[in-house]
């Protein structure tokens, strides 16, 4: 629908947009702008404003600040203690009149370590940002006469915008049209109660922001209601641009399990503490101070190697990588702590229209007093024919016209051919609707300028219906009404409020068994799964009080009921097969009729034919206790209202269900924040949903709902198997260092700067990569895990401590039989290379670790090496790098090892070997038990 442009002056002095517009009226406002209400701004006004004003944008400032993630890096408190170490030690070193080398490497690596950490927490928060605007708002505006949908960013100052119930303000403005327009600003004013807007009001200069009926502002949120308003304040000009730091910027919450990360880091810093305090007090009670600095020496090394400074790093980095493999799967996290805990989902409550079904509405029948339609045709090309059961007549008018124009009327739609695609702007349902009249040869054009929509009672889940006023002309005739209501709605709801029925051009009072009769249509066309409208209207003298307009739906005229089909999506059927075999329970939740519900339901393999269909008013009747009883069974509620969802969501999660729902009306979002995974619709959610929830599905598909569930048990999985091997290899090198005193070997087997050396690289790398591992086999056909166990339940406390233990057995072995091997006489080299042959055995060990942790249940020969080429890539390349701490003189000098002989090489991998040879072994007592079972 276009209208000609007209040439409107352009000039290049842009308004003083500070002004007091709630003092000014509309139309000075528009007149100051230069802009018209029914054609927007030229594309010169637009590009000339974009150029003036720039792009409607506010500053970041939530975000943390360079300064204080850099800071945060440095006050993490296992630097603090290697920083601590670093002095001690360079102290002691000092002492001795030699270089202090560790202290000087330990300081290198905090502050490589502080750096690099820097950089992944800034690269982590911009990635989160780009995400976050991945999903920006978009906004509908009328430019040039067209009314269009662009995104928030581009508004400028003088722009024309539309608003409709669940859109979040993207600008500042004069309104200029509302009708029940209600809007809640709390994030502005922080008042919860939602304020009743009006556009035909000046006020006075100094009136509040809160009393500025007239104006509108970004960042808060139609709850009701439309308007049309004119842009007067973009981007930092705004009233939330002033106080943008009320703004949340990216959310940067620490997931559960980094918060449990964190206070494990502390647990095993304050260990390792008591433990240097401990290892200092009983060496200095048996043998005196004179050993106090090769005590504190020892103490040093288990302090340092008790931490493992490379897991939060790899956990954070993990959790990334979880992101970006679920935004590739078209899910998109806004909240973090979504990606560890969407594994843990136990059902997955989802609405019918456009999650479950394509949302792609096309009428299949119509029908009337008189006659039963079939309409053919296909999408939303208003091309096809309505061609009347049992009867060669095939004319429009009468009640189907009526029917018709009522779909026209009662309808915030628009039907657009762009190129030569017919496309909708707005609710599919209002689409076909309007397609449907289009194949009637009725066009909104056909109607606008005659029939004007003087008033209306917008649509919302709760109330399931909508009516319009329309002013049909002058009326001189006192008998006559001036006006006409269109209602359409759930035809339950609106043949309730009719008392008679249209037929032909007049209209003939209702009775029993009419209503019967329609009633059972109705309940016929649901069973086939479609969706079923009913339409009436009536006549009136005068537009109804406001505070009235409830009952003004009353006393209507039946026209008929139109019945549209939106096919199931293809994929969703395999995907609810999937839930099931995962443990996880689909509801299907739905506004639309039991039996359109349970048609699909049934046909998607979420319901049996036989299961039980609750509806909002069997809900309605019950108390939270009943309801709890029987949440555990119902798997499909219809009729139900945005409220509803919020009792079935914690009626759930009192049975200890981990809940995800989907949502997409503005009334949705206290059951999002409810639920333990709220998701909202990227392409038909309002942006007050999407505000709410922590994820949102880019293609509104629940197939994707499941393809999340996935990635989260992925990056769950990989996490225990990263920390399993880290920790694991941590306890090994502590008992090693102790070991060495006890049995009387003279000196530290490890110094501070190898241990870090292995914790840091020859740790870290093969961690990284085993955060890649791909999904095991039956990552969806094993029960969820419960998201409140601890992260060593299941056996990964006691894997980490024997792991651990032999680990300890198998080095400290090596280590008794290398002491007195490299005294043996006929071998050259330096006497203490005992110590380089068990640094390379735990670090050799811990790459046939990488290699064997990689599954529980499989034997490494199983596995595809190449499903995972990153664990080979960093075993060969930390192996490589191990060798060369070995082998080159300047890192020999750093790192203080000696070469080692071939033979000795051999015997480190033999005994690192072994280590390998363990893991796999009971992979094989497991297996060998389940099989005796
Ligand atoms: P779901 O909750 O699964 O998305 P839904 O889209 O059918 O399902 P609602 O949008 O709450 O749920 O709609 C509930 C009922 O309201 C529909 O079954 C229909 O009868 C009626 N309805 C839907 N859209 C409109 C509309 N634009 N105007 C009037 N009535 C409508």
């Amino acid at each position: 629908m276009t209208f000609p442009t007209t040439s409107t002056q352009v000039s290049t002095s842009f308004p003083d947009i500070t002004s007091p517009w709630h003092s000014f009226s509309a139309e000075e406002s528009l007149d100051k702008f230069q802009s018209d209400p029914e054609q927007g701004l030229t594309q010169e006004q637009i590009n000339q404003r974009q150029q003036y004003f720039g792009p409607n944008e506010l500053k970041d400032t939530g975000g943390r600040s360079p300064l204080t993630i850099l800071w945060e890096q440095f006050t993490n408190i296992m630097l603090v203690m290697l920083m601590a170490v670093a002095v001690i030690s360079g102290i002691l070193d000092l002492r001795q009149g030699t270089f202090p080398k560790d202290a000087v490497a330990i300081s290198a690596i905090v502050i490589l370590n502080g750096l690099l950490g820097y950089l992944q927490e800034s690269k982590a928060e911009k990635a989160l940002a780009a995400l976050k605007n991945l999903s920006s708002p978009k906004v509908r505006v009328i430019r040039q006469g067209i009314v269009q949908e662009i995104s928030a960013k581009e508004l400028v100052p003088g722009d024309i915008m539309l608003l409709e119930a669940g859109v979040q303000l993207a600008a500042d403005g004069r309104l200029l049209e509302a009708q029940n327009l209600q809007i809640r600003e709390s994030a502005l004013t922080g008042e919860a109660e939602t304020v009743n807007k009006q556009a035909d009001m000046i006020l006075g200069e100094d009136a509040s922001l809160g009393d500025r009926l007239n104006l509108v502002f970004q960042a808060t949120e139609v709850v009701q209601g439309r308007g049309k308003v004119l842009v007067t304040k973009t981007a930092m000009e705004t009233e939330i641009g002033h106080i943008a730091a009320m703004i949340q910027g990216v959310e940067t919450e620490d997931t559960p399990l980094q918060q449990r990360m964190s206070q494990l880091g502390n647990v095993l810093v304050s260990s390792s503490l008591a433990l240097v305090v401990l290892v200092v007090i009983v060496g200095v009670l048996r043998s005196g101070w004179q050993h106090f600095e090769a005590l504190l020496e020892v103490s040093l090394s288990m302090a340092v190697a008790v931490v493992p400074e490379g897991l939060p790093a790899v956990v954070t980095v993990t959790l990334a990588i979880g992101t970006q493999r679920m935004v590739r799967r078209h899910a998109l996290i806004r909240k973090l702590p979504a990606v560890e805990t969407l594994g843990s989902v136990t059902t997955i409550c989802s609405d019918k229209t456009g999650t479950l079904t394509q949302n792609k509405m096309v009428v299949q029948k119509v029908q009337t007093d008189s006659y039963c339609y079939d309409v053919t045709g296909e999408g939303y090309i208003p091309k096809g024919d309505i061609i009347a059961q049992d009867s060669d007549e095939y004319e429009i008018s009468g009640s189907i016209k009526q029917l018709l124009t009522a779909c026209i009327l009662c309808n915030d739609a628009l039907l657009q051919k762009k190129d030569d695609n017919w496309e909708i702007l707005g609710d599919p349902t209002e689409g076909a609707l309007l397609t449907l009249a289009g194949k009637g040869g009725l066009y909104r054009e056909d109607f606008v300028l005659e029939m004007p929509r003087v008033a209306e009672i917008p649509f919302s889940s709760d109330r399931k219906r909508m009516s319009v006023i329309v002013k049909i002309g002058e009326v001189e005739d006192v008998n006559l009404h001036a006006y006409e209501m269109f209602t359409k709605g759930s035809p339950e709801i609106v043949l309730e409020r009719c008392t008679a029925l249209q037929e032909g051009e007049g209209y003939i009072p209702l009775n029993d068994a009419q209503r019967k009769r329609i009633l059972a249509q109705n309940d016929q066309w649901a069973a086939q799964g479609l969706r079923v409208l009913g339409f009436a209207y009536n006549s009136m003298a005068e537009i109804p009080d406001e505070a009235l307009e409830e009952n003004a739906e009353t006393g209507l005229i039946w026209l008929g009921l139109v019945g549209m089909l939106d096919a199931p999506r293809k994929e969703v059927k395999g995907a609810v097969l999937l839930c099931r075999q995962a443990g996880i329970r689909p509801i299907m939740i739905t506004g639309d009729h039991q039996l359109t519900a349970k048609a699909i339901a049934t046909d998607l393999g979420i319901a049996q034919a036989n299961d039980t269909i609750l509806t909002g008013r069997d809900l309605q009747q019950m108390t939270p206790a009943e309801l709890e009883q029987i949440v555990g069974s119902v798997s499909v509620y219809a009729r139900v209202s945005p409220e509803h969802k919020l009792r079935i969501v914690q009626a759930l999660q009192n049975r200890g269900e981990f809940v995800a729902m989907t949502g997409d009306g503005v009334n949705d979002a206290p059951a999002l924040k409810q639920a333990d995974i709220g998701i909202a619709m990227g392409i038909t959610g309002t942006d007050v949903s999407k505000e709410a929830s922590d994820a949102i599905l880019l293609d509104d598909n629940f197939a994707t709902i499941v393809a999340a569930t996935e990635e989260g048990r992925v990056v769950y999985d990989n996490i225990r198997r990263f920390i399993k091997y880290i920790l694991g290899s941590n306890i090994g090198e502590v008992l090693v260092i102790a070991a060495a005193p006890l049995i009387g070997l003279g000196g530290v087997p490890l110094s501070p700067l190898q241990i870090l050396w292995m914790n840091l690289v020859t740790d870290g790398l093969p961690a990284l990569a085993l955060a890649m591992e791909p999904a095991e086999p039956n990552v969806m056909q094993r029960p969820p895990y419960s998201p409140r166990e601890s992260i060593f339940s299941r056996g990964l406390g006691l894997y980490m401590v024997r792991i651990g233990i032999i680990f300890a057995i198998l080095t400290i072995i090596l280590m008794i039989f290398a002491y007195d091997y490299v005294k043996t006489p006929g071998l050259t080299g330096d006497p203490e290379r005992w110590k380089t042959m068990v640094f390379t055995t735990l670090c050799l060990a811990q790459m046939g670790h990488a290699l064997a942790v990689r599954s529980d249940s499989q034997l490494t020969i199983e596995l595809n090496p190449f499903s995972n080429p990153y664990v080979l890539a960093a075993v060969s390349f930390t192996t490589l790098l191990q060798f060369l701490l070995i082998y080159v003189p300047p890192l020999q000098v750093f790192f203080g090892t000696h070469p080692l002989s071939l033979n000795e090489l051999l015997i480190c991998l033999g005994f690192s070997a072994l280590m390998f040879v363990w893991i796999e072994l009971e992979k094989l007592v497991h297996r060998w038990f389940l099989s005796k079972k």
